[in-house]
């Protein structure tokens, strides 16, 4: 996927500020930030979309991995370790990159009622 930019990233292609990375999983700190603390937590398997995951065991594990970064970048967190966990899945959602990712907020109250 030479003309994705999550793809080039994960390459070391284009910089990036890094936050975690495993096997499988790339976590950055989005470059335009909605809250004091966004990463992006994106895997390493070029994957479109929620909606582009198969019941496979890669795909599986997968998952459980993202979610298992999830706690772990909450529990790295400095002070509270709250956050928001969201990703958009298609242009109708306001997707913009085409290379599956979950957007990790913290240290923002987004939907205040
Ligand atoms: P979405 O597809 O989830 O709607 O939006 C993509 C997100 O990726 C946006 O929040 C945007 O700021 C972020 N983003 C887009 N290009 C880059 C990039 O080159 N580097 C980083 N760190 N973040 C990016
Ligand atoms: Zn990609």
């Amino acid at each position: 996927m030479s003309e994705c930019i999550f793809c080039k990233i994960i390459n070391k292609e284009v910089p990036a500020t890094v936050i975690d990375e495993t096997d499988d999983i790339l976590v950055i700190k989005d470059i335009a930030p909605k809250a004091p603390v966004h990463y992006l937590i994106i895997p390493k398997l070029h994957i479109i979309n929620i909606k582009d995951l198969k019941d496979t065991p890669e795909h599986n594990q997968l998952l459980l991995n993202m979610y298992k970064m999830v706690r772990k970048l909450s529990d790295n967190l400095d002070g509270s370790k709250d956050f928001n966990l969201m990703s958009n899945n298609g242009a109708d959602a306001g997707q913009i990159v085409f290379h599956m990712h979950w957007h990790f907020l913290s240290g923002k109250n987004l939907f205040k009622h």
